[in-house]
């Protein structure tokens, strides 16, 4: 028996947390039928790089890859969910450990899931890859790497390299997820932004559905 599929996207709402300069999210309603409208149509407003969303290529590196050009299965099969012990950051000796090969989707879960989705404000102290950690991930040549928390990089310091090292070796970048309901182990995972022409992001729906370990041969 196949297990359930997991929301492991964030809900998007007015005044939620963003990255701090980004602009605030706002979902308000131009027609509302508990007005007295005919329909409710509601009208949004926010940063490409809010709640659960993909990083293009384009994000960070002039003349790269944007949202309409990503290959769907980069999103789409096999992954690995991956418990991160260290509450600073993800590092290349707690990487190692757990054999990173080519073509995987790595889904890092670290205390970012349970502890920055509470809050509306932003966490500056969360875990974010480091950038040699980075560097490591793209020679490893994985697939896409999935963080809990609004960036790959640190709020203070060698973000920007993170973002570069992944993004620029073409490593598609999920940003946002909450892991929380998800136990480490092999996986299958689906998540697809919105089709915005051109664009260095895009938000997204992100599901899991847990695979048994060792019986994972399913796709
Ligand atoms: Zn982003």
């Amino acid at each position: 028996v196949p297990s359930r599929w997991i929301d492991v996207s964030v809900p998007l709402k007015t005044d939620m947390v963003h990255w701090p300069g980004d602009p605030a999210a706002r979902i308000s309603r131009t027609l509302d039928v508990e007005r007295g409208d005919s329909y409710t149509v509601s009208f949004l407003e926010m940063g490409a790089h809010t709640g659960t969303h993909i990083d293009a290529p384009a994000h960070c590196i002039r003349g790269g890859p944007t949202i309409d050009d990503m290959p769907p299965d980069a999103m789409i099969g096999r992954g690995r969910v991956i418990a991160i012990r260290d509450r600073e950051s993800v590092k290349v000796r707690e990487l190692e450990r757990h054999g990173v090969r080519r073509g995987e989707r790595i889904l890092l879960k670290t205390v970012n899931s349970g502890q920055c989705w509470e809050s509306d404000a932003f966490v500056e102290e969360f875990v974010y890859i480091a950038a040699n950690a980075a560097h490591y991930l793209a020679a490893r040549g994985v697939r896409l790497v999935g963080v809990d928390y609004l960036s790959v990089g640190a709020f203070r310091g060698d973000g920007e390299e993170t973002h570069r090292a992944l993004l620029g070796a073409g490593v598609w970048l999920v940003e946002g997820l909450n892991l929380a309901k998800v136990r480490p182990g092999p996986v299958e995972f689906v998540c697809l932004p919105l089709k915005l022409l051109g664009a260095d992001g895009a938000p997204a729906r992100a599901l899991i559905r847990p695979l048994q370990s060792g019986g994972g041969r399913r796709r």
